[in-house]
């Protein structure tokens, strides 16, 4: 018999499937509203139907795992239904599931970290967040990883507003109260921010971390697995600098920010304004994010903007000196 191979496509698609499928399932009174990534589109065309069949194999293979829904068999029409449900924009008003399916897709292909991110905002605020990160050891990372040997991976973050954060193990372990370091010391503090580049400037955050005197060499690591790994006390700042016009998503933010709040964590814009998740599927940002402790707060937000003021000032003084 020949092994299927599924596409990172599939991956992503397919885990939205099953997600929203299993929202609908635990929730038949409600009319699901979803914010995600992933709409059908292509599937829906006639050269796609080895895709979609591939795609109901992986969802239907996916939910016999459960015991659940062991008995769930899947049409393809009912796959391509359960991924349009994903097509909501959010907003203000009302309940909206936000998905990220796979976030860290780079991570997720390298081996590395990658998190499946699920919450839900009731009237434009995020009330509940699930973050699963399958290759997130159970142990501290980064500079504390040196304090433990054990090297079991796969941890599972929920947070509900006004009730904390929990973290167990993937294969169910109880669960434990998760806390946010509280360091006030920037020379103990570590620091988090995207593997790629291209995601968030080193450069800017390397800037900052020194005007802020943070001395270890930073964590880089994909997806919300830095807002777990923060929410556990692994690190003390998460810094995320996207270059010029990129328009940051709520899925991106939504599961990992009330997972590091709800832990003591607080998280803004790098102007100091708190994150806005009623405004559609954009998060509109003022130039980054940024994480950390109540404690910290202040001196990190003065090391952003100072930074930021530096950047401005030097970018002009070099469009003057090449005029
Ligand atoms: P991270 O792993 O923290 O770097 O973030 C992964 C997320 O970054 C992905 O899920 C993408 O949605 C998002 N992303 C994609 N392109 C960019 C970009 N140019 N700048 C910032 N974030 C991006
Ligand atoms: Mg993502």
């Amino acid at each position: 018999m020949c092994r299927v191979v599924y596409s990172e496509r599939d991956l992503h698609i397919g885990s939205q499937a099953v997600v929203s499928y299993v929202l609908k399932s635990e929730f038949p009174s409600e009319t699901l509203s979803l914010v995600a990534e992933e709409d059908t589109g292509d599937l829906r065309k006639d050269d796609a139907r080895e895709t979609l069949k591939r795609l109901t194999k992986l969802v239907n293979d996916t939910l016999a795992t459960d015991e659940t829904y062991i008995r769930s068999t899947l049409s393809a029409e009912d796959v391509l239904s359960a991924i349009d449900c994903g097509k909501s924009e959010g907003g203000s008003h009302g309940r909206h599931w936000v998905l990220d399916p796979i976030d860290g897709t780079k991570g997720f292909l390298r081996g590395d970290q990658y998190a499946i991110a699920l919450a839900l905002l009731d009237e434009g605020k995020v009330v509940l967040g699930v973050l699963a990160c399958p290759n997130l050891p159970l142990a501290p990372i980064g500079i504390q990883a040196l304090q433990s040997s054990q090297d079991k991976v796969g941890c599972l973050f929920s947070a509900k507003l006004g009730a904390g954060t929990e973290m167990q193990s993937l294969d169910g372990s109880p669960p434990v109260k998760v806390y946010v370091t509280s360091t006030e010391n920037p020379e103990e503090a570590s620091l988090f921010e995207s593997y790629e580049a291209a995601h968030s400037s080193h450069d800017l955050s390397s800037t900052i971390a020194k005007k802020l005197g943070v001395k270890a060499p930073p964590v880089r690591i994909d997806s919300q697995a830095k807002y777990g790994a923060l929410s556990r006390g692994d690190g003390a700042i998460y810094l995320r600098f996207p270059h010029k016009g990129y328009r940051e998503k709520i899925w991106d933010h939504a599961a990992g920010y009330i997972v590091v709040t709800e832990a003591g964590g607080v998280a803004s814009d790098a102007a100091g304004k708190p994150l806005d998740f009623s405004k559609g599927k954009y998060l509109d940002v003022d130039t980054g994010i940024i994480v950390t402790n109540q404690k910290l707060m202040p001196s990190l937000l003065k090391a952003v903007q100072d930074s930021l003021a530096e950047q401005s000032s030097s970018l002009k003084g070099h469009k003057w000196d090449t005029s």
